[in-house]
């Protein structure tokens, strides 16, 4: 049996298709041997199988070595490998510095007869420089809203001071506005307080015009202001009766004026119609000759319908240079 088995072994191993004329060649070795054929046949199945099972177990080895090689790091693939093929690297895109963002700050410029403090806001700190005050006529309110609300735009927008200096007192005369009074709480129109050649004294002794020019507290702080600021044009907001609304102008002002009247439509006006002494536009304007727009609002609208009606005439005013300022 042994020596049949190792006979037939040998054969399987010569031919391993097995073809029907080998097999028959195949019983006859086995005959010749003195093996009974079917049990050759029988014997030959087994080592057929043996020797397929043999490669099986073979081919799962091998398969299973190369599995544990690669999860435990000690084979991987090459990623240099030529089969590998890489994306090819984007150019890098061109870098775009974002311009940035100018400074705003608040200065102290000082505080009102009670107490509360008188501070400017200033956007940017480029050369075209501007200055925008309201409610120095604690009676007019919506002029301060008019500032706030031009403050609270300037804010989220800052491309609009990109370059320039944008410096807003949007409270005067706090005092005033808390107690709806034009003046402040000395009893003096600040208006009248500011130390323009035509600053005369109060008439039969009284304190409307204060007892000093620039005597008090709120003037001296929006002379601060134009000092610290050395602005190129300057609006002055208040409000008057319907009717009386205009942009009004002192010093080199005209063209400005006429700039806002193409959003607003405000009248342009050289002059109020009365005497304005010690008064801010006489100071600034004309004495200095600072483009300087006292821009009056109608009285019978609200903060809101100001900032709609003025948004337009202020931007305008803004952005253009000092050099279309009406010199
Ligand atoms: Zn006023």
């Amino acid at each position: 049996m042994e020596a049949g088995l190792h006979r037939c072994r040998q054969t399987s191993r010569e031919d391993v298709d097995h073809s029907a004329l080998d097999r028959q060649r195949s019983v006859e070795i086995g005959e010749e041997a003195g093996i009974d054929s079917e049990k050759c046949n029988k014997t030959h199945n087994i080592a057929a199988r043996c020797s397929a099972n043999w490669w099986t177990l073979l081919v799962i080895g091998w398969v299973a070595l190369a599995t544990f090689l690669i999860s435990t790091g000690c084979a991987s693939v090459d990623s240099r490998s030529p089969i590998a093929v890489r994306p090819p690297t984007p150019p890098a895109p061109p870098s775009v510095k974002p311009a940035p963002r100018p400074a705003i700050r608040t200065i102290e410029l000082g505080h009102s007869v009670k107490g509360t403090p008188l501070v400017l806001e200033v956007f940017g700190n480029g050369s075209d420089r501007v200055l925008i005050f309201g409610g120095i006529h604690g009676s007019e309110p919506t002029s301060a809203v008019l500032a706030r609300a031009l403050a609270n735009h300037l804010r989220i927008n800052w491309d609009l001071f990109t370059g320039k200096t944008i410096a807003i007192l949007a409270e005067a005369n706090p005092d005033g506005l808390a107690a709806r009074s034009r003046t402040n709480a000395n009893g003096v129109d600040l208006n009248r307080n500011f130390p323009a050649k035509n600053w005369r004294q109060s008439p039969r002794g009284g304190r409307r015009n204060g007892s000093a020019p620039a005597s008090e507290p709120e003037t001296q702080a929006i002379i601060r202001a134009a000092e610290l600021i050395h602005p190129d044009r300057i609006i002055s907001i208040h409000s008057t009766r319907r009717g009386g609304h205009c942009n009004n102008f002192d010093g080199p002002a005209e063209s400005l004026a006429r700039l806002m009247a193409q959003s607003n439509a405000y009248p342009v006006k050289a002059s109020m119609g009365y005497p304005t002494p010690g008064s801010f536009g006489s100071w600034a304007g004309i004495d200095r000759d600072i483009p300087t727009i006292t821009l009056e609002l109608p009285r019978d609208l609200s903060g809101a319908q100001c900032w709609l009606e003025n948004k337009d005439a202020l931007m305008a005013f803004i952005r253009t240079g000092g050099e279309s300022a009406g010199k």
